[in-house]
């Protein structure tokens, strides 16, 4: 088969409205899309004001903010202060340490988004932490369809944010009865995550929600939508380097995790405190009892 289906798991995150997310990577049934390392969808929500997340560190890694509707307001330790809308893209890369929230503001229509992780390589998993915001993004008509590359280079379209590892990221608007095929390299890992509509990927059914993997190897993706379909198109080249990620943290070993989070607990300067209208911050979980192991 030329893809396969990843149903994803609810998860229910930390934060002061309890909010749920439908997470497909990483799942028992998918550990990475290349250096794609977490894919949550959340929504559509009515409750635009529902998403109140306060300060938490990140380490190790960048987080791709990206909205289909709504707005979200991020704040950070390095000083930003950024709204995001649909069509725009934050990146921000974790490195040695930094703190953020996001709180959504209320809008008449819904909200609806995708938070994604990309794993640093360890030449600058360590380095000083950065943001951007990036509202100038690629976008390209390919016949019925329509395609903003946010992240890396598709269909010879460059997204602005930096990146640190060869992927790419792109949402895909396809209208119902219509198809496009994205010419991908063979060396790449693909996910299509539908998050609106029905479409056949690869001539494989994925459902509103599902996420269709395909393996190294395939030449080209095509999305036949069988109802108006969005989806989010991630790649890249298989990240060969062991992880253990826990918590908000990516990191290559027990020990830095421990002491990640030891700098959070004690409000360190690798995690400099910040403002924002929602105070307090997400105290971390305790540690398991058993070791954590670095997984490929
Ligand atoms: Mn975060």
């Amino acid at each position: 088969m030329s893809a396969r289906i990843v149903v994803p798991r609810e998860v229910v995150l930390t934060t002061r409205t309890n909010i749920s997310v439908r997470r497909s990577v990483p799942h028992r049934d998918l550990r990475r899309i290349g250096a794609w390392i977490f894919v949550d969808h959340f929504g559509p929500t009515t409750q635009t004001d529902g998403m109140v997340v306060a300060a938490h560190p990140h380490t190790g890694l960048q987080t791709v903010t990206w909205l289909f509707e709504g707005r979200v307001q991020h704040r950070d330790s390095i000083g930003s202060v950024q709204t995001i809308e649909p069509g725009q893209v934050n990146f921000m890369t974790a490195g040695h340490g930094i703190s953020h929230s996001e709180i959504s503001v209320r809008t008449d229509g819904q909200l609806h988004a995708v938070q994604l992780w990309l794993a640093l390589p360890e030449s600058v998993r360590d380095q000083t932490p950065m943001f951007e915001h990036e509202a100038e993004l690629p976008v390209l008509r390919i016949g019925d369809a329509t395609v903003t590359v946010f992240a890396g280079s598709l269909l010879g379209a460059t997204s602005p944010a930096t990146m640190f590892t060869d992927s790419f990221g792109a949402e895909v608007l396809v209208p119902a009865g219509s198809s496009i095929t994205i010419p991908i390299d063979p060396a790449h890992e693909i996910g299509v995550l539908v998050v609106e509509g029905e479409a056949l990927v690869n001539g494989v059914t994925a459902g509103l929600t599902e996420l269709a993997f395909i393996a190294p190897g395939e030449t080209s993706v095509t999305i036949d939508a069988i109802g108006d379909t969005r989806v989010v198109l991630l790649g890249g080249t298989p990240f060969t380097e062991r992880l253990v990620m826990w918590w908000n943290f990516v990191a290559r070993s027990h020990d830095e995790i421990r002491s990640m989070r030891t700098d959070w607990e004690s409000a360190s300067n690798r995690f400099p405190e910040f403002a924002d209208d929602i105070g307090g911050r997400i105290p971390a979980p305790e540690l398991p009892n058993v070791t954590l192991q670095p997984r490929g």
